[in-house]
């Protein structure tokens, strides 16, 4: 048996914003601000379309979801990655796990982990010990030290039997 595996890596940063609701993972997190973007600005999808995506050197998230386009003005994220998960599949891949650190200085997502990895499994239709999600703050350090923003970075495995 042969396996053909790929990796792709996604990065993505969003500014929080007052008067927008947080959404980590496809879960609202409880905070009194948002993060800003064209959709719900998710920046841990984000990264994780992204990390599909270049797993199979398939473009990025601006040239499939462009951002001057309307319909995904305000858009759930998770579209953005359930497009990716398909496109890799019609290629005959399946995707192997996913790998994301997020930093942020607030709020504490450490207590949201599980369900926002359990929503991931739902999305990608992948058993949720092949989804890991690590948060960490900058130690006060830059933009997310100054709780400007958020940025998260995603790596993503997958395979396809070859023989
Ligand atoms: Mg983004």
């Amino acid at each position: 048996m042969i396996t053909d595996i790929r990796t792709g890596v996604g990065f993505d940063v969003h500014a929080f914003v007052k008067g927008r609701k947080l959404i980590l993972g496809g879960i609202e997190i409880p905070f009194d601000k948002g993060l800003a973007g064209h959709s719900d600005a998710d920046v841990i999808l984000h990264a994780i379309t992204d990390a599909l995506l270049g797993s199979l050197a398939l473009g990025d998230i601006g040239i499939h979801f462009p951002n001057t386009d309307k319909k995904f003005k305000n858009a759930e994220s998770l579209i953005f990655t359930k497009k990716a998960k398909e496109l890799v599949e019609e290629i005959g891949f399946s995707i192997n796990n996913i790998d994301v650190a997020v930093a942020l200085e607030k709020p504490k997502i450490s207590p949201h982990l599980l369900k926002i990895r359990e929503n991931i499994s739902r999305i990608l239709e992948l058993s949720v010990d092949r989804i890991s999600i690590k948060a960490t703050t900058s130690e006060k350090l830059g933009f997310v030290g100054r709780e400007e923003g958020a940025f998260a970075y995603a790596v993503a495995t997958v395979v396809k039997k070859v023989k």
